[in-house]
C-alpha cells in the first residue's frame, strides 16, 4: 500500500513535512529496554526457552503473570508479541523468560531457530494485555496448546508462589511426546500445591503414533476436557474460571464447549496467539471518542496513526496522510487509522479501547470514513 509520509502543501499548517512523532509520547504504558539474550535453551525440537536480560535500572516490563511483551531484533521491520513465561516473582530482576515456538516460514522464530542466539541484542517492550488471574477462589481450568504453555505456566506459578488456595486443572494440547516440555516442573507443582488444594497436569496428544508407549490421553485437548471432565462431572462448568492460551482454533472450540456447558463468558479469559495470518483490527470511527487509550497501549510507533485524506480504491485504503500530533492538536485530527502493514496483530488496542471501537471483524472502509 502506498503511503504519504511527507506532506507537500506549504499553505496547510497541518501537513508541513515534520519530524516523526516521538513514540515515547504516545506509548505511555508500554516501555522499551535494550536487552541481551542470556539464555537460549531447546525445550523441544522446535520450542526454545529464551531469557532476555536488561541492564540494571531498566524499566520493569512485566507487571503480572499472563501479560506479554514484544521482542525485536536488528534488521527486523516489526517486533513480535510473546507471553512472559514466568510470573514476575520467579524471575531475577531485569530478566524475562519466554517459550518461543518455531513457526514454519516465520521471520522472527526462524531467525531464533537458526542457531544458539545467546549474546544477541534485542529490544524488548511491555507490559501488554489484560490476561491474568482473577481474584475469586474458584477452581481454575487452564487450557494451553503449543507455546501457549507460557502464560498458563506463569499463572500457575503465581498461584503457587502467592499460596493461593485454588484447585488447578492444567490441560495441555501437543502433537506427540516429543512436543512435551516442563514436565518435571509441573510434576513438582502436583506434589507441593498450596492450601490443601490440588494441581493436576493433563497432557493430551493429538498425533502420537498408535503403537507408541504413551498411556496418557489422546485426541484434541478441548475434546478430551469436554468428554472426560465436563461430561463426567469432574469439573463443574458453573463454578470455575477458565483460562485459555495458544492457537486461536483451540481457544474458539474450548470457549464454545464451556459456554454450551453453562459457563458465563465473563468467567472465561483467553490469550490468542495471533500472527501475520490473522486479520488486522479496524477502528470504527463512529464509535471512537478519541480517548487515546489505544495509542497509549500500542507496541509499535506507526500501527495506529492519526490520519486524514484517505484514498480508497476497490474497498481498500490505498493511501492516506499522517497528521503529526506533535504539531497539531488532537482536536483537529481526522480519523484514527490502523495501518495493517505496520500492525503486528498483538490486539493490545482491542483490549485497551473502552468503547469497543476496535475489532478485527469491522470492515475497513465504511466505518473509517466518518469524518471525510
Ligand atoms: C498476545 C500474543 C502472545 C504470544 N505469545 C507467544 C508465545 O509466548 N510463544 C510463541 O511462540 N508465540 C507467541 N505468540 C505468537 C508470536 O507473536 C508470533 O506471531 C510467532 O512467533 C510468529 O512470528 P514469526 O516472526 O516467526 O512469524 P511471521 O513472520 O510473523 O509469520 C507468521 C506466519 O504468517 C505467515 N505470513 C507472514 N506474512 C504473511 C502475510 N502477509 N500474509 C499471510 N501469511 C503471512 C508466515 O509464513 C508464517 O507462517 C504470541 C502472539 C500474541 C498475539
Ligand atoms: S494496531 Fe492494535 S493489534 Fe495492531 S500492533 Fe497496534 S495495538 Fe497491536
Ligand atoms: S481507545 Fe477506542 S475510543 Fe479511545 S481513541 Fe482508541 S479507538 Fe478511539
Amino acid at each position: 500500500m502506498a503511503k504519504l509520509d511527507t506532506f507537500n502543501d506549504p499553505f496547510d499548517f497541518r501537513i508541513r513535512t515534520l519530524p516523526e512523532p516521538n513514540p515515547d509520547i504516545q506509548t505511555l504504558r508500554v516501555y522499551s529496554n535494550e536487552g541481551v539474550i542470556t539464555k537460549f535453551n531447546n525445550l523441544t525440537h522446535d520450542t526454545y526457552e529464551v531469557v532476555i536480560t536488561c541492564p540494571e535500572g531498566s524499566h520493569v516490563l512485566s507487571a503480572r503473570a499472563g501479560q506479554y511483551g514484544t521482542i525485536k531484533v536488528e534488521g527486523m521491520q516489526k517486533p513480535r508479541s510473546y507471553s512472559f513465561a514466568r510470573t514476575p516473582e520467579m524471575e531475577n530482576p531485569n530478566e524475562y523468560s519466554f517459550f518461543i515456538r518455531l513457526v514454519p516460514g516465520g521471520e522472527f522464530s526462524g531467525w531464533l531457530a537458526e542457531k544458539n542466539r545467546e549474546g544477541e541484542k534485542v529490544i524488548i517492550s511491555g507490559p501488554m494485555g489484560k490476561f491474568g488471574l482473577d481474584e475469586t477462589m474458584k477452581p481454575i481450568v487452564g487450557i494451553a496448546g503449543g507455546s501457549g504453555m507460557s502464560a498458563i505456566n506463569a499463572i500457575a506459578e503465581q498461584v503457587k508462589v502467592q499460596d493461593i488456595p485454588r484447585d488447578f486443572y492444567f490441560f495441555y494440547g501437543a502433537r506427540t511426546q516429543k512436543d512435551l516440555y516442563l514436565l518435571d516442573e509441573l510434576k513438582e507443582f502436583e506434589n507441593s500445591w498450596p492450601g490443601g488444594k490440588s494441581f493436576k497436569f493433563i497432557p493430551v496428544l493429538s498425533e502420537e503414533p498408535e503403537d507408541s508407549d504413551w498411556s496418557g490421553p489422546r485426541g484434541f485437548v478441548t475434546q478430551h476436557f469436554q468428554e472426560e471432565y465436563l461430561d463426567k462431572g469432574i469439573v463443574n462448568a458453573e463454578n470455575i474460571k477458565a483460562f485459555f492460551c495458544g492457537p486461536p482454533p483451540m481457544i474458539d472450540h474450548g470457549v464454545k464447549v464451556l459456554e454450551e456447558a453453562g459457563l458465563s463468558s465473563s468467567d472465561i479469559y483467553f490469550d490468542k496467539f495471533e500472527d501475520a495470518r490473522s486479520p488486522a483490527p479496524v477502528i470504527d470511527n463512529e464509535k471512537c471518542v478519541l480517548c487515546d487509550e489505544c495509542l497509549m497501549a500500542k507496541p509499535t510507533k506507526n500501527c495506529i496513526v492519526e490520519a486524514t485524506n484517505f484514498k480508497v480504491s476497490n474497498g481498500e485504503v490505498t493511501s492516506f496522510e499522517r497528521v503529526n500530533p506533535g504539531h497539531t492538536s488532537g482536536l483537529y485530527y481526522n480519523s484514527l487509522f490502523i495501518d495493517e502493514t505496520e500492525c503486528i496483530r498483538c490486539y493490545a488496542c482491542i483490549d485497551a479501547c473502552p468503547h469497543e471501537a476496535i475489532s478485527p471483524a469491522y470492515a475497513q472502509v465504511p466505518t473509517m470514513l466518518r469524518k471525510l
